[in-house]
C-alpha cells in the first residue's frame, strides 16, 4: 500500500500555526513511507474562500517548504461528485429523504431539551414511505446511520476510541438546496484522493465517527486516523490571539527561518528521545506515526528563538545575505550594490553569531550598507568627544601604511599602538568603532575595519576629523 496523506485547510486568510504543524506531520509521514502528501483546499464557504485567502496558505506553505506533491484539490469544484455520492447512498438504501421543516426541527429540539434529553434528529423520516412526502418541499438527504452497536476508531494518537451508535443521529449529507455538507465532502474527497492516513487536530475527533459511518455505508475502506492534540499557549489554554501570532507568516515577519519553525513545530507534540535539533532527513527517517503525544504541547517562543539562533549560525552566509537584502534596502533606503553585498558576505559569519532572528540580523548588517557620510547614533556621537578625536586623528596617520590590512594585523597594531601611547585599548578601539560604524556596538571592530578596507576606513576617520 502506498501511503497517501493530505493537509486540508479551510482558507481563513492565513495559515494557522497549528495547521502548519498538521501539514508538516502529514508530509513527514508520507515521506517516511515513500508515499505522497496532497493538499486539499476546503473552500466551500464562498465568503471566506477568496483567492487572497487561498494564496496566503500557498505562500506560507511554500515558505515553510511544505508544498504538496500534486496539484492542490479544490473541494468546492467537486460538489457534483459529492452530490452523486449522496444519490448513490440514497439508491442503496443507506440514506433517505427527510422533509422535516426547520420549525418542526426547532420544536423537536425544544422538546428534547425540556425532557432533559440530548438534542439530536429523531429519525422521523427514516422509515416513512416516499408517498408521504409533502408537496413543494425540497428534502434534505440524511444518512441512515446504524442505531445499534458502536463505531470504533483505532486512532494513531488517541488509541482505541469508541462511540455508541445510538449517540450519533442521522446526519445530513445533502442540504435541501442540493449542496453537500462538510461531512460528506470530506469523506468523498478523502476516498477519491486515495488518502490512506489522516493526521489532523483532535478538534476533528468527533467528526471522525460520522465520517467512518459514511465510509462504511459506501463500502469504502476507512483511512487510518491520527488526531493530534491542539497546540496550547504557555498558560495551558488553547492557543489564541492573546498568546501572540497565530499565522505562520507572522513568524516569517518576525525573522524566523523556515527550517527553525519546522524543527520547532515537529517537536511540538512529537518526540524522538531527547533530540532537539532534528534535520529534515532525520525527521523523515524517524516520523513513523509513533511518538505523538496525547497531551497538548505548549507553544514556547523562547524555545523557537533558541532553535532559530542555532539555524542562523548553521545557515549559508550567501543565503543569509540574499534573505536580508530586501529588508536592508528598505531599512537603510540604500540600494544594495556589489561592494556592499561582498562586504556583508565577508562580515556575515560574525553577524549571524550575534543574531537571534533575521530582524536582528538585518539591523546589525546595516553597517555594511550605509555609506558616508555616516549619521552618528547618539551614543557614538558621545564617544567622539574632543580627546578621542585627537587620538583618532593621530591613529589615522599610523594606520595609513599598515601592512597587511587584516583583522589580526589591525588588532596587533592597535594593541601596540595603545600601549606605546599610554592608552587603554578601549580608548582607541571605541572611537574607531564609532567613526567607522556610526554606532557604539558592532561585530569585532578590527574585522569590520578589515572588511571595509584601508581607503574607506581612513575616509571615515577623516570625516570625523573634518566634522569638528
Ligand atoms: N478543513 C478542516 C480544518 O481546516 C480540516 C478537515 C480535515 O482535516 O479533515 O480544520
Amino acid at each position: 500500500m502506498t501511503v497517501v496523506t493530505r493537509f486540508a485547510p479551510s482558507p481563513t486568510g492565513f495559515l494557522h500555526i497549528g495547521g502548519a504543524r498538521t501539514a508538516l506531520f502529514n508530509k513527514l509521514f508520507a515521506k517516511h513511507h515513500g508515499g505522497q502528501y496532497l493538499l486539499r483546499i476546503e473552500d466551500t464557504d464562498a465568503k471566506r474562500s477568496t483567492q487572497e485567502a487561498i494564496d496566503a496558505i500557498y505562500d506560507a506553505l511554500s515558505w515553510l517548504g511544505l508544498e504538496c506533491d500534486e496539484e492542490p484539490v479544490s473541494q468546492s469544484a467537486r460538489r457534483d461528485r459529492h452530490a452523486k455520492v449522496a444519490q448513490q447512498l440514497l439508491d442503496s438504501g443507506h440514506a433517505y429523504r427527510c422533509y422535516a421543516s426547520p420549525e418542526e426541527l426547532t420544536e423537536m429540539r425544544a422538546q428534547q431539551k425540556a425532557a432533559g434529553q440530548p438534542t439530536r434528529y429523531d429519525g422521523r423520516w427514516r422509515d416513512r414511505a416516499p408517498s408521504e412526502a409533502p408537496a413543494g418541499v425540497d428534502p434534505v438527504i440524511r444518512l441512515r446511520a446504524p442505531q445499534d452497536g458502536e463505531t470504533v476508531l483505532e486512532d494513531l494518537v488517541q488509541g482505541q476510541v469508541t462511540v455508541a451508535n445510538a449517540q450519533l443521529d442521522d446526519m445530513i449529507l445533502l442540504r435541501s438546496d442540493g449542496s453537500p455538507t462538510y461531512m460528506l465532502s470530506v469523506v468523498v474527497d478523502d476516498y477519491d484522493m486515495g488518502i490512506t492516513h489522516v493526521i489532523r487536530g483532535d478538534d476533528h475527533l468527533t467528526n471522525a465517527f460520522r465520517q467512518i459511518q459514511i465510509f462504511k455505508a459506501m463500502g469504502w475502506k476507512t483511512p487510518i486516523y491520527g488526531h493530534v492534540p491542539l497546540i496550547h499557549g504557555p498558560d495551558g489554554a488553547k492557543l489564541s490571539k492573546r498568546h501572540g501570532a497565530l499565522g505562520a507568516e507572522a513568524y516569517r515577519d518576525m525573522g524566523f527561518l523556515p527550517e527553525a519553525l519546522r524543527n520547532y513545530l515537529l517537536r511540538l507534540g512529537w518526540g524522538h528521545g531527547d533530540d532537539e535539533i532534528i534535520s529534515d532527513e532525520q525527521a523523515i527517517a524517524w516520523f513513523d506515526g509513533s511518538g505523538l503525544g496525547k497531551a497538548p504541547a505548549r507553544f514556547d517562543t523562547a524555545k523557537l528563538t533558541a532553535l532559530n539562533t542555532h539555524y542562523l549560525k548553521a545557515a549559508d552566509n550567501g543565503h543569509l545575505v540574499s534573505l536580508i537584502t530586501p529588508g536592508l534596502e528598505q531599512n537603510t533606503g540604500v540600494p544594495m550594490d556589489e561592494l556592499a553585498s561582498s562586504r556583508l558576505l565577508a562580515g556575515m559569519e560574525s553577524l549571524k553569531e550575534r543574531a537571534k532572528t533575521l530582524v536582528d540580523l538585518t539591523e546589525s548588517a546595516a553597517l555594511y550598507v550605509r555609506g558616508r557620510p555616516l549619521v552618528m547614533e547618539p551614543k557614538a556621537a558621545k564617544i567622539l568627544s574632543d580627546e578621542p578625536r585627537v587620538v583618532l586623528a593621530a591613529a589615522r596617520n599610523a594606520l595609513s601604511d599598515l601592512q597587511p590590512w587584516t583583522a589580526e594585523a589591525l588588532e596587533n597594531w592597535a594593541r601596540e599602538y595603545a600601549e606605546s601611547h599610554h592608552l587603554k585599548l578601549g580608548q582607541l578601539a571605541q572611537p574607531l568603532r564609532a567613526a567607522v560604524t556610526g554606532s557604539n556596538v558592532s561585530p569585532p571592530i578590527f574585522e569590520v575595519i578589515a572588511i571595509f578596507g584601508r581607503d574607506e576606513t581612513l575616509s571615515r576617520i577623516e570625516d570625523i576629523a573634518e566634522s569638528t
